[in-house]
């Protein structure tokens, strides 16, 4: 047997395996497509009869490695990447979701994702009910409909850094006949591999520490491959019963366990074209080299800033799973024993003037819409991501009016209180 390797190996290493006389680098396929000899040969690329590049809006060599590196740092059986975190979450919902169709989701979760789920899918004819994460079994078993094909939440909430009890929400999942997906951004692979605590499906905004250097927009799905479709066949008929654009093809019959990867990429991909650049590809495994490094040291820092805070005056309240006094310090431990991320959130006495004060005060931390990135940033997400959301719908994701998102980089942790010392000065 092939022996395991490391995540941070992976790292490194996954999803490119050059061999004598190829790049050492994973290199760029700038192409957007790729050259056959038959048209048999590529006629049955179409039918899906064989596997095969032929059009970059479907598949792409970079992209394919750099998804193959996700998936090994997941540990699942099939991943692909989207150009954006929206279009993976958008994706891994309306691969099994139809018009008519509902999904239960936490309350607390990325403000953009909220608007896609609320607004834009609500549109499209999918519902959802949004629930308190935190809530017992019994209270969120009561937002489950005869309709209902999936569960949704984020490891790490954006921004309000609540953890999901993934094992209480997987089996919620799984006793109602439907897959969890998890948003897996904030804590990534490298602190929480969600599939070992029985989510299904897990999305990422790759934007984010997988790229670390804000330099490319992207997303991933990654499945288990747990999920049996086949035993709710009626429920995910897009998987079991025959696809007309394909000849009749049956995705679970035809693909096995990759089935729900596939019918992603050759369905959605190819008619909604959410593709990612080969560049960006190349730029977020990049990145991925060392995501382990960084992963760490953000926490170090964030621990650093969270223990600062939590001891100044002028601070009203500070969440970080770190820290002993927050309500998923146990929770944490056990989803995320190497830490959980370099985000925290925290407030100022006075309220919401004296937080913004405060921002404007920041030298070293940037503001930006950004986050987890290398270079510390801030953001009051009430007046800049959030804006759209009602008090009634702020309060529901977690964001206090004063809420400060702060997050912490690779910087050395002294100059990141400094900054932050010094524009508590001023107000
Ligand atoms: N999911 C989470 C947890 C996020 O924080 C974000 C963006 O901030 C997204 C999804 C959306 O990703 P993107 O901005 O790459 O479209």
């Amino acid at each position: 047997m092939e022996k395991k390797l490391s995540r941070d190996t992976i790292c490194l290493q996954g999803g490119w395996n050059p061999e004598k006389g190829e790049a050492r680098v994973l290199p760029i396929y700038q192409s957007t497509t790729f050259k056959y000899e038959t048209s048999e040969q590529m006629g049955k690329l179409f039918d899906l009869e064989e596997a095969g590049f032929f059009y970059t809006r479907l598949q792409n060599p970079t992209t394919e490695a750099v998804a193959s590196k996700i998936n090994a740092l997941e540990g699942g059986v099939a991943g692909m990447l989207t150009s954006s975190g929206q279009a993976a979450n958008f994706y891994a919902i309306l691969n099994i979701c139809n018009a008519g169709d509902h999904v239960v989701c936490a309350s607390e979760i990325y403000g953009g994702t909220f608007n896609l789920f609320a607004v834009t899918m609500k549109k499209m004819g999918i519902d959802f009910t949004f629930i308190n994460q935190d809530d017992s079994e019994e209270e969120i078993a009561k937002a489950f409909k005869p309709n209902t094909k999936a569960m949704f939440g984020e490891t790490i909430s954006n921004p309000s850094i609540s953890v999901l009890d993934i094992e209480k929400f997987a089996k919620l999942a799984h006793k109602h006949g439907v897959p969890l997906i998890v948003d897996n951004t904030f804590a990534t692979p490298i602190n929480c591999r969600p599939f070992e605590w029985g989510a299904d499906i897990v999305t990422h905004s790759t934007t984010k520490y997988m790229d670390g250097h804000a330099t490319s927009v992207g997303g991933a799905i990654v499945d288990s491959g747990n999920f049996d479709w086949e035993a709710y066949g009626d429920k995910f008929s897009g998987l079991t019963t025959p696809d007309p654009s394909y000849h009749g093809l049956i995705y679970t019959q035809a693909f096995g366990k990759g089935a729900f990867i596939t019918k992603a990429t050759v369905q959605l991909m190819r008619d909604l074209g959410s593709t990612p650049a080969p560049m960006n590809s190349f730029l977020l495994n990049i990145g991925l080299e060392t995501l382990h490094l960084r992963m760490a040291r953000h926490c170090e820092n964030a621990q650093k800033v969270a223990e600062f805070l939590e001891a100044n005056p002028k601070i009203a309240w500070v969440k970080y799973p770190g820290l002993k006094s927050n309500k998923y310090y146990e929770l944490a431990k056990k989803e995320m024993p190497k830490g959980s991320c370099g985000v925290l959130s925290f407030g100022i006495k006075g309220g919401r003037e004296e937080s913004l004060k405060f921002i404007d005060s920041l030298k070293l931390a940037a503001i930006v819409t950004h986050v987890a990135d290398a270079r510390t940033s801030v953001l009051h997400p009430a007046s800049h991501t959030h804006r759209q959301l009602s008090d009634e719908q702020l309060m529901a994701a977690g964001v206090a009016p004063d809420l400060i998102r702060f997050s912490v980089g690779i910087e050395d942790a002294i100059d990141i209180i400094d900054d932050i010392q010094q524009a508590l000065d001023q107000i």
